[in-house]
């Protein structure tokens, strides 16, 4: 290090300390212990999604590759293997079971042991402790992390029993997809036990009180990159937090950005980025909520890596952004509209942002000969290869998944854990029972 550098260096370091001294002002001024705990699961989310969607957000027109929330947030890692007659890759319900209970099931266990009886959940201790419960998801409100918080059950594939045990699960407000779950005698007993039911974005906002059963789509919500808007997880999530907050005993929320994984699944990136945007929202939305209520502690991970996403692929050093930027809709949805146009090259090259070429569109023609499904597979295919991305599996892949915190005992999710140990914090956390 030269004369030069070390001095700016000091320099530097004296117009810091003032500035974290006045941060450690603020955190003595926060409880140790917080009021209020907000649990967020990227589901699927490994860290390759985090790194992707940091050059995906990046502004090309600077020099610096700006940070996201997730980088703001970080606070370390989570291993997150099931019981072991399951393995080392785990589905979401046995990782939301553990994430809910502190215990390690099978795969397929919704807050059930090895021998399927049902563990206490977080949410069941904070129900006792006169605490307001709630989740908020993409995915239909009884898929299996919502249901591993608030249901018991031997498997996450039972999804009418799941979401007629809701009933006695006590939640304050459940927000999400899934109306054909939720049939009308079903709907009926909910408002018999006080909810008030709705099923569009619109009836939000006459929302202000009391228990609340929102289901807004049949199964899962629609892809954010189809709707050109993000904000649909940070609506229900600004709204659980608005309503659970006026219990004076405190809530936990379980936020869910559960779609990601379902992109995963699909190998399909354009879509994946759109979810990843969608659930940085509603964890930005948590984060005002914390900055404005220092009592509150949010706790952000992924349940498992999906996909065995890569950003970059077939031996090229390149990851190409820009081109994902431009893509306009999901190839679902682009192979859907081009079987049903003759002029569909024109329409495919304007969704897709880019234009593809003679054998691309040969490769295209012949799929789209085959069907949608068979397109589709084809557009995927033609985004990664001009991409540069690449994927090893449509299932789970069992590396670690990092852990991001901010508010009062923050400090206690850093470092290596395991998805179990997450658990038993938040619960730690909890106020004592008399
Ligand atoms: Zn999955």
């Amino acid at each position: 290090m030269n004369l030069t550098k070390t001095l700016t260096w000091a320099i530097s370091a004296l117009v810091v300390l003032p500035l974290v001294a006045s941060a450690n002002i603020d955190i003595h001024d926060a409880p140790s212990r917080p009021k209020n705990m907000i649990i967020m699961v990227g589901d699927g989310m490994g860290p390759a999604y985090t790194s992707a969607y940091r050059y995906y957000q990046n502004n090309p027109d600077t020099e610096e590759i700006e940070q996201t929330v997730f980088d703001r947030l970080l606070v370390g890692m989570a291993s997150t293997y099931p019981a072991r007659q399951s393995g080392f890759v785990t589905d979401s319900a046995a990782s939301a079971t553990a994430l809910a209970t502190g215990v390690k099931s099978y795969n397929g266990a919704i807050s059930v042991d090895i021998n399927k009886r049902p563990l206490t959940s977080i949410m069941q201790m904070a129900k006792a402790r006169g605490m307001a419960i709630g989740i908020a998801v993409t995915s239909q409100v009884n898929h299996a992390t919502p249901a591993a918080f608030l249901a018991h059950n031997e498997s996450r594939r039972n999804y009418d029993e799941i979401a007629q045990s809701y009933l006695t699960s006590e939640a304050d407000v459940i927000l999400g997809g899934g109306q054909k779950y939720f049939p009308a005698p079903l709907l009926a007993q909910f408002k018999a036990k006080g909810y008030q039911h709705i099923d569009d974005f619109s009836m939000l906002a006459q929302i202000n009180k009391g228990k609340v059963l929102g289901l807004f789509a049949d199964v899962q919500l629609p892809w954010v990159i189809d709707q050109q808007d993000s904000t649909q997880l940070s609506q229900l999530t600004q709204k659980a937090l608005d309503l659970l907050s006026q219990n004076e005993q405190g809530f936990v929320l379980l936020v869910e950005g559960s779609l990601i994984d379902w992109a995963g699944h699909n190998n399909d990136i354009a879509t994946a980025m759109g979810e990843m945007h969608g659930f940085a929202n509603a964890i930005e939305v948590v984060e005002q909520f914390v900055r404005a209520n220092p009592d509150t502690l949010m706790v952000v991970t992924a349940d498992h890596n999906t996909g065995g996403l890569s950003i970059g692929a077939n031996g090229e050093y390149a990851w190409d952004t820009n081109l994902l930027q431009g893509i306009q809709a999901s190839p679902a949805k682009i192979a859907e509209q081009a079987i049903a146009q003759d002029n569909w090259q024109a329409a495919v090259n304007q969704a897709l942002g880019f234009e593809a070429n003679e054998a691309e569109l040969i490769r295209l023609s012949n799929a789209r000969m085959q069907g949608k499904a068979a397109l589709e597979t084809s557009l995927k295919q033609l985004i990664d290869t001009r991409s540069y991305t690449g994927w090893t599996t449509t299932g789970h892949t069992g590396g670690d998944v990092q852990v991001f915190a901010a508010g009062p005992a923050a400090d206690l999710f850093k470092g290596n854990q395991d998805n179990t140990d997450i658990a038993e914090k938040m619960m730690s956390l909890l106020p004592k029972t008399q």
